[in-house]
């Protein structure tokens, strides 16, 4: 057998875990902002008025932004409008308790494009302290929004006045904008940018979509395409309500909380949050790892430890493919004390978990690797299936890089022996017989 074999487990190889590029972190104090922006020279905020072509009348999208932007993205124009699906299968209507929303008018399967839509207006997510400006630091950006405002459509600016603001006023027409912005705005990133990649943008219609820490859609943005894209996580029946996250899942309840509360200003009353019922996986949980202490076992609703148990299951699900990295590298060695079936168990757990917490946008993770486990023990049908959830699923990373990915895991789909996990697992076991013998 070669020597190169030793390195046939490394993870990258096999096109998982699927690679999302990292998202860069978002500075979370106005010091940290400064040092970010300090790092790169002018760190002037410029504003430009967004048309389809340079020839274009029409300004869909404000744009205010760090300079070195400007010349990164779209000088011509954005392009006509994405497509999306018509007729949209939602409504925007009123709910109880959380203003207007965005509800299913018909069932909505697992990874379909919900809505693409641009942003009215799009603004930087963190701003350097301005101590010269008299308004402080927001008012250099509300300055420009009270300057532009008025070159977007009619029809643009009507739809963005008719938004909640949960900021603070001071009552200048800029002030009520960029309360506006914060309040609404979807995490935007240009990965570009030199001083800060993280914007805020708001749309429309998916900035109308209400939170849950168990959203049954996800957001992704297109810096190509000035675009954002809501894709079901899980299937949506008709006349469910659609809903995306604004806060970090895999945090305890309390520490969502407070983050909703600090940027939006609602206590969020989610069945995670607020469980009127007892949660228990469907079915029991065989791996190890997924063992949790202080499971009540009365059918009454103890909501203390219902959020408990819910922390740890986030804790589990948050921590568990550096787990899954080492499961894998163990599972296929010669020496490996695990059973074919354990890493597989592991995975199938982690499926019922997160399932149970409402976190399916993380859960292409685990499908990439139940099929290459599959494929290392040569079982072409479980690989197929796997493969086929997998290429269905919405977490693939937007543009080139994404559709690079599936068209490989297309291919491998169509010849499981071509996939590099192909007979690991057979061969490290034939192996080991062989060390065994000797
Ligand atoms: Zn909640």
């Amino acid at each position: 057998m070669p020597s190169s074999k030793t390195n046939r487990t490394e993870l990258p190889r096999f096109g998982w875990p699927i690679q999302v590029k990292p998202e860069p972190c978002l500075p979370t104090t106005p010091e940290e902002a400064e040092a970010a922006f300090s790092a790169n020279g002018d760190r002037s905020v410029a504003v430009r008025a967004c048309r389809e072509s340079f020839q274009s009348t029409s300004v869909f999208c404000l744009w205010i932004v760090y300079k070195d932007l400007l010349n990164e993205y779209a000088q011509q124009g954005w392009g006509p409008p994405p497509e999306f699906p018509t007729p949209p299968p939602f409504s925007i209507e009123p709910i109880t308790g959380c203003g207007r929303g965005m509800v299913a008018n018909r069932v909505i399967k697992t990874g379909e494009t919900i809505l693409v839509e641009r942003p009215i207006v799009m603004h930087p997510a963190a701003v350097p302290l301005s101590p010269d400006h008299p308004r402080g630091m927001w008012g250099v950006v509300e300055d420009m929004y009270e300057v532009s405002f008025p070159h977007l459509g009619e029809r643009e600016r009507s739809l963005y006045m008719d938004l909640w603001n949960c900021k603070q006023l001071t009552g200048t027409l800029g002030n009520q904008l960029v309360g506006i912005a914060r309040t609404n705005g979807l995490q935007s990133t240009f990965t570009r940018s030199k001083h800060l990649p993280h914007y805020g943008g708001v749309y429309p219609n998916i900035s109308r979509c209400n939170h849950s820490c168990g959203p049954n859609a996800t957001v992704k943005f297109d810096e190509e395409k000035m675009a954002m894209r809501l894709l079901a996580n899980r299937t949506i029946s008709a006349r469910e309500q659609i809903t995306i996250s604004y806060t970090v899942l895999g945090d305890p309840c309390a520490d969502r909380q407070d983050d909703l509360k600090t940027k939006y200003v609602f206590t969020c009353a989610c069945k995670h949050c607020k469980p009127t019922k007892r949660s228990r996986p469907s079915r029991p949980l065989k791996h190890p790892y997924w063992n949790i202490p202080n499971q009540t076992t009365s059918d009454q609703v103890d909501v203390e430890a219902e959020i408990y148990v819910s922390d740890v299951r986030r804790d589990q699900i948050s921590d568990r493919l550096s787990h899954a990295e080492e499961l894998w590298e163990e599972w296929l060695s010669p020496l490996s004390k695990q059973s074919d079936r354990d890493l597989l168990q592991f995975h199938e757990d982690a499926l019922v978990i997160i399932a149970q917490e409402g976190m399916e946008f993380t859960r292409i993770h685990d499908i990439a690797y139940l099929a290459h486990a599959c494929a290392a023990l040569e079982d072409e049908g479980g690989f197929r299936r796997w493969g086929n959830m997998l290429i269905s699923l919405s977490g693939w990373s937007q543009g080139d890089e994404g559709g690079l990915q599936m068209k490989t895991w297309q291919d491998w789909v169509r010849e499981p022996k071509t996939s590099p996990a192909w007979g690991l697992r057979v061969q490290t076991r034939g192996m080991a017989k062989g060390k065994g013998k000797a």
